[in-house]
């Protein structure tokens, strides 16, 4: 039971300053409502699990972009002083943060979305923001890591392949490499339970098999508005609201069968390989 429970995925706030074209995000008909998560009801999820000792900091939304990082970081001390945090970003407001998070003892890994190689494929897919100074910015951050002698903590990129990106996943690999990031990894596009526009036009390979969807057990992800959500790649299907409802509803639930894990499930491609 949640008792168990040592990673949690939470958003603290809705907000994203990108429209990447892979995100729901991107699509009008899904934007959510802006909404910060209060601390109070921060502190209140995350004493919810006692043995928790990694809190990831993602979900719809760019964690850089709330300006209460200090003390959202304060909390989680407070709560564990050895809790363990990670950070997906885009990170356009890196230079911002960049002391206070070099400086943090509990920044364990910090992960960059970054879906483009060349201006044109990254400001394509990555809309609003600026391929150039995302790059500067990061290279800046793993320099400053390197002189600091950080080792602890992790500088990695996720790429996520689609049809426009998936000729620059090498050259993108040999740069990252040469900049000495930590891992680079490359994902599947998701659908993100149909709900992603121009998907079959975005995707770069068919997916043709049905597996298990592997994103359905893990992580336990909780919104900006304290919602349990289906999975990280789900944020209309909710559990209830952890502090109204409980957990007793995503800890009862169960796999309806071995490809899509439930109803709600068949229009995802988490299920499809
Ligand atoms: S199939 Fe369901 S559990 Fe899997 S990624 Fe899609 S919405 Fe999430």
């Amino acid at each position: 039971m949640h008792t168990d429970i040592k990673n949690l995925t939470i958003e603290t706030f809705s907000y994203c300053n990108a429209e990447c074209i892979i995100c729901p995000n991107s699509n009008l008909n899904y934007r959510r409502k802006v909404h910060l998560m209060s601390l109070y009801d921060f502190e209140y999820i995350i004493r919810l699990f006692p043995k928790l000792n990694e809190v990831t900091l993602c979900g719809c939304y760019e964690p850089l972009a709330d300006s209460r990082l200090p003390e959202i970081f304060d909390i989680i001390r407070k709560v564990n002083s050895n809790m363990n945090v990670r950070i997906f970003s885009n990170g356009s407001l890196l230079n911002k943060w960049e002391e206070f998070l070099l400086n943090n003892e509990n920044l364990s890994s910090i992960i960059f979305s970054v879906h483009g190689f060349s201006p044109k494929i990254y400001n394509e897919l990555m809309k609003n923001l600026d391929r150039d100074k995302i790059y500067n910015n990061i290279i800046h951050f793993i320099e400053k890591r390197q002189l600091m002698k950080k080792t602890k903590l992790k500088v990695e990129i996720s790429f996520i392949r689609t049809s426009l990106n998936i000729h620059e996943l090498n050259i993108f690999k040999e740069f990252w490499k040469r900049h000495l990031i930590d891992n680079v990894y490359n994902y599947e596009l998701m659908n993100w339970n149909g709900t992603l526009k121009n998907y079959h036009n975005l995707v770069d390979a068919p997916k043709l098999f049905s597996r298990p969807c592997p994103m359905y057990e893990n992580p336990l992800v909780i919104d900006a508005f304290g919602n349990v959500v289906r999975c990280c790649y789900n944020f209309n299907f909710t559990y209830g609201n952890v502090k109204n409802d409980g957990l007793t509803n995503y800890f009862t639930k169960k796999r309806i069968s071995n490809t899509y894990p439930d109803i709600d499930c068949i229009t995802c491609d988490g299920w499809k390989i």
